[in-house]
């Protein structure tokens, strides 16, 4: 087997003393000067670096990793994972849509998962020729047969099953347990494959799961997979090959920004699903998402005040739970620093943003170092579920992004305008 790639430093440093944070080689200062704030800045190179981490983890066997548009579908991060063998999994016809915009050739590497698809989706993804449908429900795979039936298109299917295994993270985001609205009790999906096996319109192709997100332990993946290997050596003795298994994602990050060996990370985890995996010999599907983009990206923002109300001092940034959810909504941490720091002692602050809600925080009584209005900070670890969350709530406009490669710097996204909000809306003495 080749030599892992090396992986590199944190893509956010200091590269000296009294120097800005960087990505890589570009400032963030300057990337503020030039496109303003909030701007979400991601590292081309460490994405690169992640995907190669699991195509070399499982470089033994016949695999493909579909990355999980949904934790950050930027049409240049999807042309980027594509252009280095990459596939997808998509839970929307919009997803399919971007896949497609990116790299129009990538339809043979799509999975679509999702608990809810609807008809014109699945005609979207049967005409498109996507690897396979998960499927999620018996009236799904009803409605599957049906679709294809009509376009006279044979449609790939595995059936995404519920291990009922427990994986330790946030509630809203564990997806196993049988109590879940996700997937079909392993229980039954043996009976529900042999009762379609002779419809000529379904490919039994293969089986999925997909446990949870931001799961730190390797173990839970393991248990999971190895549920799904018995059913596939069942399914087997009972005439039915399924050529694929596909893992889903969820493998976590370190949020709290100690050392982060990613690279030992997805050794350990590719231990387990091997482990779990035993014999099978067909081709293996994982759908990462977090674990490639989250550390790759930061939201930089501007602060506007500095105030102070009784004893607490709140430091109001020009970003916003509008364009970073995820403290609001999963009590989730991101550590901020200031991009170019000042010097004396750090003070407890609350980080907020302009949005007229309590629950606009980014962090509280966090121990910053001195900050003043004007000054930059980087909330990091922003590369997952930032931008894909963002809204425009109090009719804020959504950042910009950028992507550094090396010293290069591109405009990846445009800042929306006022005109890209209010294009939708009708006025009503004109109808
Ligand atoms: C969200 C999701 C993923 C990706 O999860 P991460 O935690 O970002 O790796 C993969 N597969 C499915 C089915 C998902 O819903």
């Amino acid at each position: 087997m080749t030599k892992p790639p090396a992986p590199s430093p944190r893509p956010f440093h200091y590269p000296a003393p009294g120097s800005p944070l960087h990505c890589g080689k570009v400032s963030l200062a300057t990337l503020a000067r030039r496109y303003q704030t909030p701007l979400y800045v991601y590292s081309a190179d460490q994405i690169a670096e992640r995907l190669a981490l699991f195509q070399h983890a499982f470089a033994s066997r016949d695999h493909l990793v579909c990355y999980a548009v949904k934790a950050n579908s930027a049409l240049a991060i999807l042309k980027l994972l594509a252009g280095r063998g990459a596939g997808f999994d998509i839970v929307s016809g919009g997803e399919l849509q971007r896949v497609l915009t990116a790299a129009p050739d990538a339809a043979g590497r799509v999975v679509f998962s999702g608990v809810g698809k609807t008809a014109p989706e699945i005609d979207f993804a049967l005409n498109a020729g996507i690897l396979q449908f998960n499927v999620e429900s018996e009236a799904e795979l009803a409605l599957l047969a049906a679709r294809a039936r009509k376009l006279q298109l044979p449609a790939r299917f595995a059936l995404r099953v519920n291990p009922d295994v427990f994986a330790d993270t946030h509630p809203y985001i564990s997806t196993g347990l049988r109590e879940h609205k996700f997937g079909i009790d392993i229980r039954r999906a043996r009976a529900l494959y042999k009762s379609v096996a002779r419809n000529r319109w379904l490919e039994a192709h293969g089986v999925s799961v997909h446990i949870g997100s931001q799961i730190r332990s390797a173990q839970p993946f393991g248990q999971a997979i190895e549920r799904v290997a018995k059913l596939v050596g069942q399914l087997r003795r009972e005439g039915i090959v399924l050529k694929a298994v596909d893992a889903g994602g969820g493998l976590g990050i370190d949020y709290h920004g100690g050392p982060f060996d990613a690279a030992a990370k997805v050794a350990e985890y590719a231990a387990a699903v091997e482990d779990g995996l035993a014999g099978f010999e067909g081709q293996l599907l994982i759908e990462p998402g977090r674990f490639l983009v989250a550390q790759a990206g930061a939201l930089v923002a501007r602060v506007l005040v500095v105030k102070r109300n009784g004893n607490k001092t709140f430091v109001i940034t020009d970003a916003a739970m509008n364009d970073l959810i995820r403290p609001a909504l999963y009590q989730a941490h991101h550590d901020i620093v200031p991009v170019s720091p000042r010097a004396g002692s750090a003070h407890a602050v609350d980080v907020v943003g302009p949005v007229c809600e309590s629950g606009d925080f980014f962090a509280r009584d966090r121990k910053l170092a001195p900050i003043k209005p004007g000054d930059l900070v980087a909330l990091l670890d922003a590369g997952a579920y930032g931008l894909a969350q963002s809204s425009n709530y109090n009719t804020r406009l959504r950042p910009a992004e950028v992507l550094v490669e090396g010293s290069k710097a591109r405009l990846i996204r445009r800042r929306e305008t006022i005109a890209d909000l209010l294009a939708p809306e009708l006025d009503l003495d004109a109808n």
